[in-house]
């Protein structure tokens, strides 16, 4: 019988995003070991089909060949060529013809091209030209054409006239050889997604093949001795009556299935998914042989069943104690999905990097669930990442700005559309629906509802899942969270509400950062503005604090203190006054909200821009996007953000900017704060006098 896990100490309890950040430093230092020897790439035709293209990472520029493009001098409109020259020595626009057509070419390698160059050598009495399409290749000597539109030409057109009396210029309405892409040209750089337009930039260098980006191989095992070997015994057991399956405990192997198509459809063809089979969970040695080989060909294995207490559960002896691995954590904070262990082992290849090894539960739901949380942020590192490793060095600095570029699943904050009774061990990543619907005008506010019974096994409470719902351990005091109470919920697909989320930004994972604990809650003033009252309604002081604050919040540990909220209406003249605000020192945040007319929603912005001092023009540009996302008609103002002058030089000649200013359109409030609420995290602490650990 295999060494039993049961005796051993079990493993401290991690918190989930203290897991996603240990997984997520050690695939950066994964990749950034990895030698020129680990990054070979795949040289593909570049007419492959799109699908085996589309979404790969380039190993190297794509140039532009000889001679560029367009390859010849193209016409750009339909009519004729001539020559410069011969339309300066004829000025006689009286009605007479003033050239011979000596030839006709059309776009493509026609027969009359050939003709109309023979052709043009002839003796002619009057000046040749020669009749082209849009896109013909110009035959040589001739310098212009003259668009069909301003020719008269002779009813057998062997004749025209110039009709319009314009001067003509050389080169007037010809693509010359290589005008769109000079020869030479870095067409599509190395590192960059190939996506629908690159394909047709990669059709006209020239270049006959590309060096992508080798694919991250993920191979996916199944481990279990009650698994079938094959589908097909399950269908042609269950129908036989008294069905074998019932006296021999099988069941069909789900999570390779689930596992092998959701890792091709993250991957976003960067992936390459291994199926590497089933193991007996009695046979230790099989297992081991079977993931030995594996590590060779692998960069991240996913194995299922066999990590948990259980005598059967020989997943984790086999990954360390056979195979060497380090183990990163053994054990979750988290329903469903506590035992699932992370580890990393050398390949036994002589390479440095090692292969990544996610050994998650048995029960199909904690093995989705699982691959979502923690898989999924390290496959787009890989993505993000590979093709830039050997530019980055093994040092903490890059280690961190990888770790916190990567994206993690999409959060929204949701309503709950009835009471949830909490588990009294572990937090719950309850699988829920959501809807959405349109509040004070236009801001999104979604709902969301659970998708019934949570048992790990009930792989049909992921049917119609939308999203994980993240609800905090019960307490006697508070056994259950309520309809009405507001959670954040990651998100299991992108969906076109919400902008993608990286882990700096991720309220789920900022809520366990111990750097928060101790923060000082943010101090708000919120100036609400509007040309005309009754046009333009403005919200409640009570409402536009809860908006403000509620989009503020950046994790559990933050707090938000609105200090003032005040309406002012009239024109622009009239706001010009109250809008310098002369005490910047007491808050950390002064949100200005306006609405109104376009004139006066630019005349505030110019206000307010003049008084700012250092502006922040990208975290404007980010609030701009979030606010057109929640109201089209948003993007039209001007948002300004920036941190105001009225500062201070504190003891040790520290600049101290004092207040952080962010104007917005009230349509646009909400989704504005929202893209740019990790950024202004950042800001606050900057205006509060810590050193600028970054600029603006
Ligand atoms: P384990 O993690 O091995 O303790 O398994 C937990 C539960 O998940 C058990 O009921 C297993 O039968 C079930 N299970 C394990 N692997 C699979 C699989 N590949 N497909 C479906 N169910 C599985
Ligand atoms: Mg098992």
């Amino acid at each position: 019988m295999a060494p039993s896990k049961t005796d051993a100490e079990p493993h401290p309890m991690v918190e989930v995003p203290e897991a996603i950040r240990r997984v997520l430093e050690t695939t950066a230092k994964t990749i950034l070991s990895s030698t020129v020897a680990d990054s070979q790439h795949d040289v593909v035709a570049s007419n492959a089909s799109p699908s085996e293209l589309l979404g790969r990472f380039l190993a190297e520029d794509v140039l532009m060949r000889e001679p560029g493009y367009p390859p010849y001098r193209a016409s750009i409109m339909d009519g004729y060529a001539i020559r410069c020259q011969d339309r300066q020595n004829n000025n006689n626009d009286s009605g007479n013809w003033t050239h011979q057509v000596s030839g006709r070419v059309h776009a493509g390698p026609s027969s009359s091209t050939k003709e109309a160059l023979s052709n043009s050598n002839c003796q002619l009495e009057l000046p040749s030209a020669v009749y082209v399409t849009t896109g013909a290749r110009i035959p040589d000597t001739y310098d212009c054409v003259v668009p069909i539109e301003e020719i008269n030409e002779s009813p057998d057109q062997s004749h025209i006239a110039i009709a319009k009396p314009a001067t003509i210029t050389p080169n007037e309405h010809i693509r010359n050889v290589g005008c769109d892409i000079p020869a030479g040209c870095i067409v599509l750089p190395q590192g960059s997604c190939i996506h629908p337009v690159s394909l047709g930039l990669l059709q006209q260098s020239g270049q006959p093949e590309v060096k992508l980006v080798k694919k991250t191989r993920v191979g996916v095992l199944s481990t279990g001795n009650e698994l079938l070997l094959s589908p097909e015994s399950w269908s042609s057991q269950t129908s036989t009556a008294n069905g074998g399956l019932i006296q021999t405990g099988q069941i069909p192997d789900v999570n390779k299935p689930i596992l092998l198509s959701l890792l091709q459809s993250l991957g976003n063809n960067t992936i390459q998914t291994i199926d590497l089979g089933m193991e007996r969970d009695d046979n230790i040695e099989s297992m081991a042989q079977t993931l030995e080989k594996a590590l060779a060909t692998c960069d991240v294995i996913l194995t299922t069943g066999g990590i948990s207490m259980g005598e059967t559960d020989i997943v984790e002896d086999v990954l360390v104690r056979r195979l060497g691995g380090t183990l990163h954590f053994g054990r979750l904070n988290m329903k469903p999905g506590k035992p699932t262990t992370f580890v990393s082992i050398p390949k036994g290849t002589g390479s440095p990097t090692p292969c990544l090894v996610f050994a998650l539960p048995g029960n199909p739901v904690s093995a989705t669930v699982c691959t979502h949380l923690l898989v999924r942020p390290a496959l787009d590192m890989f993505r993000q990442y590979k093709a830039h490793s050997i530019a980055l060095s093994l040092t903490s600095s890059a280690i961190q700005e990888m770790v916190q570029n990567t994206f993690v699943p999409p959060e929204l904050v949701a309503t709950l559309t009835h009471d949830i009774k909490l588990d009294m061990e572990r937090p719950e990543y309850h699988r829920v629906t959501l809807d959405v619907k349109h509040v004070n005008g236009n801001a999104m506010e979604y709902t969301a509802t659970s998708t019934g019974v949570q048992r790990s096994s009930r792989l049909m409470s992921l049917r119609d899942a939308q999203g994980l719902l993240v609800i905090p351990r019960g307490t006697i005091q508070e056994p259950k969270v309520l309809a009405g109470q507001q959670y954040l919920v990651l998100l299991l697909e992108q969906s076109r509400y919400n902008l993608p989320v990286r882990v700096k930004d991720s309220r789920h994972l900022n809520a366990y950062n111990a750097d928060d604990k101790h923060s000082p809650p943010t101090r708000v003033a919120i100036t609400q503005l509007s040309e005309n009252e009754s046009d333009y309604p403005l919200m409640s002081q009570q409402e536009l604090s809860e908006c403000v604050a509620k989009a503020l919040i950046c994790s559990r540990a933050d707090s938000v203190e609105v200090c003032r909220c005040e309406s002012i209406v009239g024109d622009w003249k009239a706001v010009q006054k109250p809008l310098s605000f002369d005490k910047p020192d007491e808050v950390d945040v002064w949100v200005v909200a306006c609405s109104g007319s376009f004139t006066y929603s630019l005349k505030v912005s110019q206000m307010l821009r003049q008084q700012v001092g250092k502006v922040a023009d990208a975290l404007a540009l980010q609030a701009r996007l979030g606010a057109a996302a929640q109201d089209g008609m948003a993007s039209l103002y001007e948002p300004v953000v920036g941190l105001l002058t009225n500062r201070q030089f504190d003891n040790t000649d520290r600049e101290v900017d004092s207040c952080l200013l962010i104007a917005l359109p009230l349509i646009g409030l909400t989704g504005g704060l929202d893209n740019v609420r990790g950024l202004l995290k950042h800001a606050v602490n900057v205006s509060r006098g810590e050193p600028h650990k970054h600029q603006l």
